[in-house]
């Protein structure tokens, strides 16, 4: 997923927003376990997916060519993500640093 940190977007709720990414199952039904990397001070809002999401994950500990095509993302603005998220379980999973 491409880093897209502080950019803006216009939300038909709240106006001007940063950009989030989250996958589109947690964007239809949030009552579930997000898996993201840890928010950090300059990505508050890091990008989640979901379980289904996290087996193909999984298969390559990352997220890169082979596996992104199978994340299907919505774009959602940071307070609809906030407000989506408080309704699931938020779950960190470490960065891993992955070499080739
Ligand atoms: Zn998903
Ligand atoms: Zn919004």
């Amino acid at each position: 997923m491409a880093y897209q940190q502080n950019k803006k977007i216009e939300c038909e709720t709240h106006g001007t927003a940063f950009m989030t990414f989250i996958c589109e199952h947690l964007a239809l039904d949030p009552r579930q376990i997000w898996y993201s990397h840890a928010p950090a001070k300059d990505n508050q809002w890091p990008d989640s997916w979901c379980s289904i999401c996290h087996q193909a994950y999984m298969s390559e500990g990352q997220w890169n060519d082979k596996n992104e095509e199978e994340l299907k993302i919505r774009l959602f603005c940071h307070r609809c993500y906030e407000s989506h998220r408080a309704q699931g379980k938020f779950v960190e999973i470490p960065e891993e640093e992955v070499s080739d």
